[in-house]
């Protein structure tokens, strides 16, 4: 199987971020301490930190630099998760190991615009800050709880009112929020190919169009293959989440990939843009079926969604979305919304909504399903991917090891994944109870 193919036409991403010389593919044989397989956030962040670190390192890419979820998603950097807080993670892991994979998570916005800023990397970077606001009355008492735990845990975070919302976004009707002042958001393919220049420039040696076929041991490490070359290393690095194929099976199957559309409008108004996002926040609410927009350095506005059938998507999701934009954003009500982009994205889910960590066999190792929190969480995990890499021992790193749960009746889960936004859209309609 390969590398999955988008349904759509280029993205706003492809057709704004700088471009570079295309990565050769792989040719003949090879050999490295590290061999990394991927390159979206955590592949290109791992051979980074890795060959910073003095390895050398060699990453293989299946299509191109910011081929999969990277290049393709909304951009907002995010220092959360989706639904587990530090108290779900001191529950799961421990008080200590929960509380520092808590504090790599409420760290991992603020490292990966450090990281933008120390490589000078042109990716229209947004420090404006990232918002969760609650669409009902009970989802406002859980943004006070998140916004209390996420800064027990040493987060930069504030908590606003229903009125406060409405003053810094022009959204309306939101309860409250929770603010993390040092998300934002990015060109996120910018990023991506951001990331592949300075890792080549601390002597990672990238390839693009190589597959990786085959992962087989030799002698103390590892050989992998790919369609006209083959390296040998002694650790490996498998950064393929949502686009992962069947290289590891039992591996692919211990998360869901689904399907999610991007819709870029036409550049707005200056009085569009003074009454929408006017401070530049990326925003994600607390809708199950999620709402969730971010400006764009071109005067745009960047939105999207999953849809139970994909058929005729992009006319179906211009639609729906536009009376979104409509009833968040009434100046919309106004002017009308049109989009000039649309594309499409797998993101890769796990059973419990955490990414897990995990060893594939001896020094092999992986994380997977950011569960569509990975622009900065990827990166972060890049980093100590190339930790693991560089011999830290599993206890020293910040997300602890967990096994490779297979989910059973895989393929027809995965067939039927987006069924879950029936229930979503039930339970985003009510209030629930805290
Ligand atoms: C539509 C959409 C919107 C999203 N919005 C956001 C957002 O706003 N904020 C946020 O934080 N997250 C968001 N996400 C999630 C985020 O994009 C992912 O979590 C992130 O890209 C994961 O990074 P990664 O490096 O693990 O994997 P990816 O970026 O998916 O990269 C995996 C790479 O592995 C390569 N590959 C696969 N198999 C092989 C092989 N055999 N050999 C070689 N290469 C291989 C693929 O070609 C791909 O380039 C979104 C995702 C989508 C799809």
């Amino acid at each position: 199987m390969s590398v999955p193919a988008p349904l759509s036409p280029p993205s706003l991403w492809a057709a704004t971020a700088p471009s570079f010389p295309a990565f050769p593919a792989l040719d003949g044989q090879h050999s490295a301490d590290i061999v990394v397989i991927g390159a979206g956030f955590a592949g290109l962040s791992a051979a980074l930190h890795a060959a910073e670190a003095g390895r050398s390192v060699i990453l293989l890419e299946a299509v191109t630099v910011g081929h999969g979820g990277a290049g393709r998603n909304n951009g907002q950097v995010i220092p959360s998760l989706t639904r587990a807080d530090p108290a779900d993670l001191r529950k799961r892991y421990g008080t200590e190991r929960g509380n520092r994979f808590a504090r790599l998570i409420a760290g991992s916005a603020a490292f990966t615009f450090d990281l933008i800023r120390r490589h000078g990397i042109q990716a229209d970077a947004q420090q404006n800050g990232w918002l969760q606001p609650a669409h009902s009355p009970g989802r406002a008492t859980i943004a006070r709880r998140r916004f209390e735990q996420w800064a027990e845990v040493g987060g930069d975070v504030a908590y606003l009112d229903g009125q406060q919302v409405e003053q810094q976004t022009g959204a309306t009707g939101y309860h409250a929020a929770w603010l993390a002042h040092s998300g934002g958001h990015v060109n996120p393919l910018g990023l991506a190919r951001g990331l592949g220049q300075a890792a080549a420039r601390a002597g990672a040696k990238l390839f693009e169009q190589s597959p990786v076929r085959s992962v087989s041991r030799d002698g103390d490490g590892w050989r992998l293959t790919t369609p006209r070359g083959s390296v040998q290393a002694g650790q490996v690095i498998v950064a393929t989440d949502a686009y992962s194929d069947s290289l590891f099976p039992t591996f692919r199957r211990s998360t869901v990939a689904v399907r999610f559309f991007q819709l870029a409008t036409s550049v707005l108004s200056p009085e569009v843009r003074a009454a929408v996002l006017p401070n530049g926040h990326a925003l994600s609410d607390t809708h199950g079926d999620l709402y969730f927009f971010r400006p764009t350095a071109d005067g745009r506005l960047v939105t999207g969604g999953a849809l139970v059938l994909p058929h005729n998507w992009q006319a179906r999701l211009s639609h729906s979305l536009a009376q979104r934009l409509q009833t968040v954003f009434p100046i919309f009500a106004k002017t009308g919304v049109q989009f000039d982009y649309h594309w499409d994205g797998l993101i890769g889910f796990t059973t419990d909504f955490l990414p897990h960590l995990h060893q594939l066999a001896p020094g092999i190792l992986s994380v997977v399903g950011y569960n569509g929190r990975g622009v900065a969480l990827a990166t972060a995990c890049g980093k100590m991917l190339a930790e693991a890499a560089l011999g830290h021992a599993p206890e020293d790193l910040d997300l602890p090891q967990s096994p490779i749960a297979p989910i059973p009746f895989h393929g027809a889960i995965e067939k039927v994944a987006t069924l879950e936004l029936l229930r979503y859209r039930l339970r985003d309609s009510r209030d629930i109870k805290v």
